[in-house]
């Protein structure tokens, strides 16, 4: 199959780009971190969902950004606030390293550039947390600069636009070169933003809406009927599966949280005792990393989550004491009650949900602790 030609069968790149934006212009939707159109952009509102969307459906999005922003409306406010606190605010966006960067950056933003995100994608780059991509949207669509942000989204619509048949990763610069070719000198953002539109709306990985499509009579992948071919994709590596366990000891009507370390996997996240999440762990040896000695019961079954570079298969153990033991300094006991407020990320809800502490992703206590009881026991450190 040939390489698309856009620019021949449809007036070259300024008609497609006019296209688009017409085409935005009627189509565009509403998100709560949208300018209305003619509006500019809040600066701050973009940098948030960008941080936000970063793997992340807007779907799920809209919820935390709508809370964030009325908590924190600023980068200043942001800045202030305990980093405890904002990471059990993002708690179920998944991720904690983006929270993390997304309160450094906050700090950076309000301590050396007077609470303003620089305009340049150079100084945005050097920011906590921004990359190539978010860097290109934000300097678009805050600030309306000459740059293009090159998402999931707008790389199937430009793969498919010129039927580009070399596989992604590799296909990346082609398509910046192609989207920078079409970028037109007014409107960048809305330009953006109409591309991540597009994607997001008519050009779906499934059965792509064509009919309506602006780009219909220019896209070679659509003229060959080939549309669900592309964006074309080497083969994809199987994640790896790592085996653990997590450890959930009550006494009374409390269950035991440690704080994890600052850095690494759910980094300064409270979270249940685990066997070490950086490696596979053999099963038969998960109780040598139980917070303390006691009578632990396993749990039939498993957790199962995906992490981006592995997947997790934890199986969970339960034990209850009669009496308080000593506890490492970054443990302490949490109302089983109260969990729902805990912050905990998605893994642990699910570890808590399996032991039968919290029902599903509420945290309804079901009463389901084990009645088994050890006396004096001491806490390993987490
Ligand atoms: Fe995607 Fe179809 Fe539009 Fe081509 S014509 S860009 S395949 S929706």
């Amino acid at each position: 199959m040939r390489q698309g030609d856009g620019t021949a069968a449809d007036g070259g790149e300024a008609a497609l780009a006019a296209r688009l934006l017409a085409w935005y212009d009627a189509n565009r939707r509403t998100l709560a971190w949208r300018a209305p159109p003619g509006r500019r952009a809040d600066p701050y509102a973009v940098w948030l969902s960008e941080i936000m969307l970063q793997q992340t459906t807007v779907v799920t999005v809209e919820r935390y950004f709508t809370a964030f922003l009325a908590r924190w409306p600023n980068f200043k406010a942001l800045a202030a606030a305990p980093l405890d606190e904002v990471l059990a605010a993002w708690a179920g966006l998944g991720y904690y390293a983006r929270a993390r960067n997304l309160h450094a950056c906050a700090c950076v933003v309000a301590e050396r550039h007077k609470g303003r995100l620089p305009r340049s994608e150079a100084e945005l780059l050097a920011l906590p947390g921004i990359g190539p991509y978010t860097a290109g949207a934000i300097a678009a669509i805050a600030f309306d600069a000459p740059s293009v942000a090159l998402d999931g989204n707008v790389e199937r619509v430009m793969s498919r636009l010129y039927a580009i048949d070399t596989p992604l990763p590799g296909a990346k610069a082609l398509i910046r070169d192609k989207t920078l070719a079409m970028l037109p000198p007014a409107r960048p953002g809305d330009f953006a933003q109409a591309l991540m539109d597009l994607g997001a709306t008519v050009c779906s990985p499934r059965g792509p809406g064509c009919g309506a499509c602006p780009f219909r009579r220019a896209c070679a992948a659509h003229r060959n009927n080939a549309a669900e071919l592309y964006p074309r994709k080497g083969a994809k590596a199987a994640k790896p599966l790592r085996r653990g366990a997590a450890f959930l000891l009550y006494c009374g009507d409390r269950v035991l949280l440690l704080r994890r370390p600052p850095k690494g996997l759910l980094g300064g996240m409270s979270a249940f005792p685990t066997t070490p999440l950086d490696r596979d762990c053999d099963p038969a040896r998960a109780l040598a990393f139980a917070p303390v000695a006691a009578r632990w019961e396993k749990r039939a079954g498993a957790v199962r989550h995906v992490f981006t570079h592995f997947a997790l298969e934890a199986e969970v153990y339960v034990a209850r004491f009669a009496q308080t033991p000593a506890l490492a300094e970054n443990c302490r006991w949490a109302k089983v009650a109260e969990l729902g407020k805990e912050g905990l990320p998605t893994l642990m809800r699910k570890i808590a949900a399996h032991a039968g502490a919290i029902d599903g992703e509420g945290a309804t206590w079901r009463g389901a602790v084990p009645q088994s009881t050890s006396k004096s026991p001491r806490a390993r450190s987490g």
